[in-house]
């Protein structure tokens, strides 16, 4: 593959065109600018001679200011509008640990500030960042009419390993409709997308009828702790009483020609219960083993662990989202699928079929996988302790507590501790509200249309914490994705279609323009 490199002033390389500033598009983001403080201050008659003087400016706004319009738009451009910013944020690299994300949020935030929207970087803890962690917030304001609506994203990405990739994974290099790099779907993708539909947002005459607010915050690979929850814990004001939130953690899912688009809208997600277990043993020298060597005795704890069964259960978020999918399923699974505790229960061959494929049946289960294992690092040498790390994924409303009591009975041994490093109940947002309607509504007007799911995520996003303090919050980016293009994210060579991406400003401005109609 051969690639087309063009110096980028900080001394990074790109293949995105730069961004065209044109005198008409600086015109426009001032007139923007300008037309909010006249909205604001309702006052100066002065300005108003200036603002007839700027009428061409306007007028030239109305007909070229939207790359992202579903007609009429500039799709070359825009394209290139998403590759120079996602190439950018790439670049800017950010692996968690230890984060780094400051420099990001200083970019996010010069963007914001760039096209006139109201913007701050909001410091966060650093814990072993030397560069600083913070947030990025931003605010197109509305009427006041409802309550603000919050687009979440997250700065920092997992490391990735430059040997394994066809390119520098913090390259952000463009080829052809594609960027490539750790980070371009999960989540600054969607970092982009949010950015832009704020930009749109910002030049639009008249305000919505609340605030959009951008939200992007770091460590959310880690468990975000330090990041959304430092957010909604210290930092509510941000929010400003916020109704809703939408994020990572569904999309749209193409699925070939036969097949109706989805879009996966999450209202919950299962909750994590990572275990630390820890064996305690004898230390010395492996030529006179004692018997109650650490290793061993972890071993044949984790073998007693992976007896635990655990039982299907259907809960009400999984009954729905296959109710959902019933229409859509092979003939032979539509019934089972719209009534599956049922089913499952009592129709073996349905249940064989339905639990084969593991993702379906982690919607019905608890998992639990052995993913970290320590102990000597010498071959001859007895360590005092061994160490396995487990990753527990519980259905919602189960309790790691109760679910840490049951390994610790299949343990069943007082040289074994065990220790909680992660765990959150889940709460799920309910999918009768006038977001999901409007997001119903876009999807019945898309072409051909498309099938809404509220649907049961398998993994976790920050989500839970928005959740927590009362944001009814969905995992849904308007991005068009095969599966195959997932294969990238937490692995090697990721990378995202730009045209995607400028779809889903488009698409998301149109949900955010219908939830205004309904409001
Ligand atoms: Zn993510």
């Amino acid at each position: 593959m051969r690639f087309e490199r063009k110096r980028l002033p900080e001394g990074k390389h790109s293949l995105a065109p730069a961004f065209d500033s044109t005198l008409s598009h600086q015109l426009c983001w001032f007139s923007s600018a300008f037309r909010r403080g006249l909205r604001d201050s309702g006052r100066a008659s002065w300005v108003v001679a200036v603002a007839l003087s700027l009428q061409f400016a306007i007028q030239g706004c109305a007909t070229h200011g939207s790359d992202f319009a579903r007609h009429g738009g500039d799709l070359t451009r825009a394209k290139d509008r998403v590759a120079e910013l996602l190439s950018r944020a790439i670049q800017i690299e950010t692996p968690n640990p230890p984060g780094d994300e400051k420099p990001l949020a200083v970019y996010f935030s010069k963007t914001l500030r760039n096209a006139g929207i109201e913007t701050r970087v909001v410091d966060t803890p650093s814990g072993d960042s030397k560069i600083g962690r913070a947030a990025v917030w931003g605010v197109v304001r509305g009427s006041g009419e409802r309550r603000p609506i919050v687009l979440l994203s997250h700065l920092d990405v997992v490391p990735a390993d430059p040997d394994a990739w066809q390119n520098d994974p913090f390259a952000g290099v463009r080829d052809g409709d594609y960027v490539m790099g750790r980070g371009s779907i999960d989540a600054k993708g969607i970092s982009v997308t949010h950015l832009l539909t704020l930009i749109e947002l910002a030049k639009r005459e008249a305000p919505l009828k609340r605030d959009v607010i951008f939200l992007a915050t770091p460590g959310e690979e880690s468990g975000g702790a330090e990041g959304a929850g430092y957010v909604t814990r210290e930092r509510p004001d941000l929010l400003g009483d916020a109704e809703y939130l939408l994020t990572e953690g569904g999309g749209i899912l193409i699925r070939g020609s036969d097949n109706p688009t989805l879009w996966r809208v999450a209202v919950v997600e299962k909750s994590p219960c990572w275990i630390r277990v820890v064996a305690h043993g004898t230390p010395g020298h492996s030529s006179v083993p004692p018997l109650d060597a650490a290793v061993p005795r972890l071993i044949a704890a984790l073998e007693r662990v992976g007896r635990i069964e655990s039982s299907i259960r259907v809960v009400p978020e999984v009954a729905q989202m296959y109710r959902a999918l019933a229409k859509l399923a092979p003939p032979d699974d539509a019934a089972g699928y719209a009534d599956l505790h049922h089913y499952l229960t009592e129709d073996p061959a349905f249940r064989d079929r339905f639990m084969t494929l593991r993702f379906q049946a982690a919607l019905v289960t608890n998992t639990l996988t052995v993913t970290v294992l320590e102990g000597s690092s010498r071959t001859n040498v007895l360590p005092p302790e061994a160490v396995a790390h487990i990753d527990a994924r519980l259905l919602p409303g189960e309790s790691c507590e109760r679910f840490t009591q049951r390994v610790e009975e299949a343990i069943a041994d007082p040289g074994i501790s065990t220790e909680e490093l992660l765990s959150f109940e889940t709460r799920s947002s309910s999918a009768d509200t006038p977001l999901f309607a409007a997001i119903e509504a876009i999807a019945a007007k898309s072409d051909p249309p498309a099938h809404v799911v509220p649907s049961v995520s398998i993994g976790f996003s920050d989500a839970h914490y928005f959740r927590d303090v009362g944001v009814t919050s969905y995992g849904f980016t308007p991005r068009a994705m095969r599966r195959e293009d997932y294969s990238g994210v937490h692995g090697h060579n990721e990378r995202a279609d730009v045209g995607s991406i400028a779809a889903a400003v488009t698409t998301l401005i149109e949900i955010l323009e219908e939830l205004d109609r309904r409001d």
